[in-house]
């Protein structure tokens, strides 16, 4: 395990506006006794508010939800300078944070334990917080995601450490800030900006930590998982993605086309479950790619800050290389939208036609703003082709076929699927992948009870 003096570790982040490579400010990385001080800390916190009434616990819920609701436009200007995510999309991420904070605080009053038919007593079963709670975020949704792990967790009867991305710390910072502030108990909840390697390591490691919630890439969930193996420590995985967008013959054709980018190209494709793989029945293709330009050329590349704009820069240059690295010329470029140039990570939508399935842009996550198109004949193919990856986080179905979309639906081994539609992510419902796309379910009416033990006590009446 790295220390706080390994010559790996460097002792702060740099962070760069990537609309116009400005520096933002400088982040203190938190060591590895830094973390387990903190960790110690909430220890102590967490037997304090597990000790609240529920109520309480609801109703300080209740309260950050409502200093989040008075931040949302600087938690959104945080984000458009940290992240560059468009200001609409900025706005709306802020505002799910409140939505999940207030959806959850029905939670803390409604544990509800079973009582089991049994000879000679009674048994009751209590779902028991776990404890301490790590969580571990990645850059691309750096305030829902994070609310996705410490909300339930919080409403659960657990304490909180959460490690927000090195590149994208700040509205995590200040959403920690806001707990305090709405007078969660001192921590309860507490962010601690690191390294991966250095802060998010102590995590699985320290033995007083009951559970990760590791959202990120599919090759570090599984150095979090095995690592989690040691002490049999509970461990969520959301991971990595490459989801099929499938349009049959039969569906609404233009509609498809016309929704097809933004499924893809929101956030600049940084989504984990952008559609990044459009399968298009071959029937109607080459219609298809005629209707899908216009469409691909109007998505509004532009400055964050601007209400008209629809996708931002890259996230940082590393990342824009990354993703530049699949677009060559051997890659088959169809067409591509426009993108400012100048200063900034700065990359159009780009449409390839890859020459076959097992090409490295139809296999793996680019996280950019790229998109392959394939042709498929019949529905068995496209189940097989959409199934055709270690992935299986999202996807989309386009058909007027209702027995179809059933089938298909089945069909395909993925955990959120939307028909006639791309829909988001919704706090009210389970979110979670197949395959090497993650383990576990976050969000929905059971996200709570995810972060607690059963418990089953027998009282007998001898
Ligand atoms: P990443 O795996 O590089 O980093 C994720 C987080 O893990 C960061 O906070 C990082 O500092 C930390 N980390 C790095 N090494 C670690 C280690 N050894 N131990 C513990 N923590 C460590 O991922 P990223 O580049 O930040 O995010 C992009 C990836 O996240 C993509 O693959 C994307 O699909 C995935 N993602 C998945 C979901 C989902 O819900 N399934 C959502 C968003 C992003």
């Amino acid at each position: 395990m790295p220390t706080a003096t390994d010559a790996s570790t460097s002792p702060a982040t740099t962070l760069i506006n990537p609309a116009d490579e400005t520096v933002l400010r400088t982040i203190e990385h938190v060591t590895v006794e830094g973390v387990d001080d903190a960790v110690a800390r909430a220890v102590a916190a967490q037997k304090r508010w597990a000790g609240l009434a529920p109520v309480e616990r609801a109703n300080a819920l209740r309260r950050f939800a409502t200093l989040v609701e008075t931040a949302i436009e600087e938690l959104a200007r945080i984000e458009v300078a940290n992240s560059g995510h468009p200001i609409t999309q900025a706005r709306w991420e802020a505002g799910h944070v409140r939505d999940v904070l207030n959806y959850y605080s029905a939670a803390p009053e409604r544990m509800i334990g079973k009582q089991i038919p049994v000879a000679g007593g009674i048994d009751l079963t209590f779902l028991e917080p776990l404890g301490v709670v790590g969580v571990i975020v990645p850059w691309n949704f750096p305030m829902t995601i994070a609310a996705w792990g410490f909300v339930p967790a919080l409403a659960a009867g657990n304490a909180v450490v959460l490690k927000p991305a090195e590149w994208t710390p700040l509205t995590a910072l200040r959403l920690a800030e806001l707990g305090l502030e709405s007078g969660l108990p001192e921590g309860l909840f507490q962010v601690l900006p690191g390294r991966g390697s250095v802060v998010g390591t102590r995590f699985v490691t320290n033995e007083s930590v009951r559970k990760i919630v590791f959202t990120g890439s599919t090759a570090v969930g599984k150095q979090v998982m095995a690592g989690c193996a040691d002490q049999v420590k509970a461990v969520t995985l959301e991971l990595g993605g490459k989801s099929a967008n499938v349009i049959f013959a039969d569906s609404d054709l233009e509609k498809a086309a016309a929704t097809a980018p933004s499924a893809v190209f929101e956030n600049a494709g940084q989504d984990c479950c952008a559609r990044s793989r459009i399968l298009v029945e071959r029937s109607v293709y080459d219609r298809f790619l005629e209707l899908l330009e216009p469409a691909v050329k109007g998505v509004k590349v532009g400055l964050p800050g601007d209400e008209s704009t629809e996708m931002g820069p890259l996230v940082a240059k590393a990342h824009f290389e990354k993703v530049s690295s699949y677009v060559d010329d051997e890659s088959r470029v169809a067409f591509r939208g426009s993108a400012p140039g100048g200063a900034g990570y700065w990359f159009a939508p780009t449409v390839l036609l890859p020459a076959s399935r097992t090409d490295r842009t139809v296999t793996e996550e680019i996280f950019g703003p790229v998109v392959t198109v394939l042709p498929f004949d019949g529905e068995a193919d496209a189940i097989t082709l959409a199934n055709d990856s270690i992935y299986g986080l999202s996807g989309s179905i386009w058909t007027r076929d209702l027995g179809r979309a059933i089938r298909v639906s089945r069909g395909i081994e993925t955990g959120n699927l939307s028909v006639n539609s791309h829909s988001s992510v919704r706090y009210s419902t389970p979110f979670g992948g197949f395959k090497q796309s993650g383990l576990g379910r976050e969000l929905g009416p059971d996200a709570a009870a995810a972060f607690t033990e059963t418990k089953n006590v027998f009282i007998s009446h001898d």
